[in-house]
């Protein structure tokens, strides 16, 4: 196993104490990975400040071939990837391997085209006697900073836009997922130049903090909790950081009483529940119409109950565990209050799994209303609630009525409607008939708390470039 650091296009043991990565789906300990030690982490940002005049400078050609090697190298090594992923978060080997290893392995291929086809403002005389041009330039040193929940999605949605556009970069994975970043880290140090990409491991308090702070950091990109996002603004405040943040999500799903039924049931079965609903898109918080609710209820529920749970390799396994016994704690936590509630009713699951590992059953909260936690407030677990709503516009209000905009769907068979509505909605990302669905063309990114920076698409270039005035007086 792989748990050197990335510094200066050494890898090295980190010098801070040591972090023990868990097998989620165990509890049992798989590795165990030392952090950046304060010199380690001066010295991860003095490379890349290094090694940023030449990087920056390179053509985007030549930016382009190292991303398209990155983007193979991963696909070629794709099962053994896969099978670091799912081993430590737990999710199923068969996702990681054919649903993730493409997708990530297609962000380095999009950003390789997308260096080279960037457009602008054309350059001209917009003052008689000068000729106005304009420039994309990269910001500097960017430290990117990764979640748990898809660790090499994350750290590739982070690397490849910044590195197009001509940034070097410190990257520190979460502190419970760093194994697949740290095995990226070995292709990282034979393509790319030393120090254009250090990979540094840690704790948000001893490592993350500090990093943000770095007064020659130029640039922040976290994708995490609110809470955390918070910090980071504060944080970056010292010397002006530029900040890119990708924070929670809580997305309503409107089924209107013309939808496909079994089209919506099969839906929410699917993406409230990949990876285990720890998901800041996931299909948690259906709105269905009171016609359709009941129906709506029962065949879900029905539906949730065939999820098959299991470990990374079970035969047919749909949803592995949670992250954490912490994380399994908060989750029950929100359901145990539910429960608690008069008009609640938890139609399936609602119970942790015995044995090892974080397990929690698929679990459907019905009868919930808007005030009610568990409609407002991010679970990031296999938790989904339906609440009824009597007319369209209430469903509108109450899926626009959250501390949250980053997802959203909308169900009918009327796709005008659909249209109508998607209008409405204040979400980075509606889709109509469907949910989840990402490409790298397209943006990726919130509203209100959810954050806003871009992941994927051309505006991510533009995130991690500026766009610059260069005159010439004729
Ligand atoms: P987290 O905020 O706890 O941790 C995210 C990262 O931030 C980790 O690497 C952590 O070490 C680091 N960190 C923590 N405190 C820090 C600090 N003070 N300074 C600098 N870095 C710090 O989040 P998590 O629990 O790993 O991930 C779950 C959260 O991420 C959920 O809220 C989820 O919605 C969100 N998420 C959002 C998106 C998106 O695209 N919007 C995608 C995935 C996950």
């Amino acid at each position: 196993m792989q748990t050197k650091l990335l510094i200066g296009g050494a890898l090295v043991d980190g010098s801070g104490a040591a972090e023990s990565i868990l097998d989620s789906a165990t509890g049992r300990e798989i590795a165990s990975v030392r952090e950046a030690g304060p010199g380690q982490l001066d010295a991860a940002v003095a490379a890349a400040e290094k090694s940023f005049t030449g990087w920056s400078q390179t053509s985007p050609k030549d930016r382009a071939t190292a991303l398209i090697a990155l983007g193979d190298r991963i696909a070629a090594d794709g099962a053994a990837f896969a099978a670091i992923e799912s081993r430590n978060t737990g999710k199923p080997l068969a996702a990681a391997l054919n649903d993730e290893i493409p997708a990530i392995a297609d962000v380095f291929r999009f950003f390789a085209g997308a260096a080279r086809t960037q457009h602008g403002l054309l350059a001209g005389e917009y003052q008689p006697g000068f000729t106005s041009m304009i420039r994309r330039d990269p910001v500097g040193v960017v430290a990117s900073i990764a979640p748990w929940n898809y660790p090499l999605m994350m750290a590739a949605w982070k690397l490849a836009p910044a590195l197009a556009a001509g940034n070097t970069v410190v990257l520190k994975p979460s502190e419970q997922t760093p194994l697949s970043t740290l095995k990226l880290a070995e292709l990282l140090a034979e393509i790319l130049p030393p120090g254009v990409v250090n990979v540094i491991c840690g704790r948000g308090a001893s490592v993350g903090a500090p990093l943000v702070a770095h007064p020659r950091v130029r640039m922040v990109s976290l994708t995490g909790d609110v809470a955390t996002g918070q910090k980071v603004l504060a944080a970056a405040a010292g010397n002006l950081k530029r900040t890119h943040l990708e924070l929670g999500g809580k997305a309503p799903v409107i089924v209107f009483d013309d939808a496909d039924l079994d089209a919506v049931v099969a839906g929410v079965r699917t993406f409230g529940f990949y990876n285990a609903g720890q998901d800041c898109t996931a299909a948690c918080r259906i709105y269905a119409g009171a016609k359709i609710y009941d129906r709506l209820v029962a065949d879900l529920t029905a539906a949730v109950k065939t999820i098959k749970v299991g470990l990374q390799t079970d035969d047919g396994v749909e949803m592995g565990p949670l992250i954490s016994a912490s994380q399994r704690t908060r989750v029950a936590g929100f359901v145990e209050r539910a429960a608690a509630q008069k008009h609640i009713a938890i139609t399936s699951g609602g119970k942790s799994r015995a044995g090892g590992g974080f397990f929690y059953e698929p679990t459907v909260v019905a009868g919930a209303l808007q005030a009610d936690e568990i409609v407002q407030r991010e679970v990031f677990g296999p938790v989904v609630s339906v609440t009824r709503f009597s007319d369209p516009d209430e469903a509108v209000t109450w899926a626009n009525d959250t501390e949250y905009g980053l997802a959203s769907s909308v169900w009918t068979q009327d796709v005008a409607k659909g249209l109508r509505v998607a209008a409405r909605l204040q979400y980075g990302a509606t889709w109509v008939n469907t949910h989840f669905m990402l490409v790298s063309e397209m943006p990726h990114g919130g509203f209100k708390r959810s954050g806003y920076g871009k992941d994927l698409s051309v505006y991510a270039l533009e995130d991690y470039s500026v766009p610059r005035h260069v005159m010439v007086k004729l």
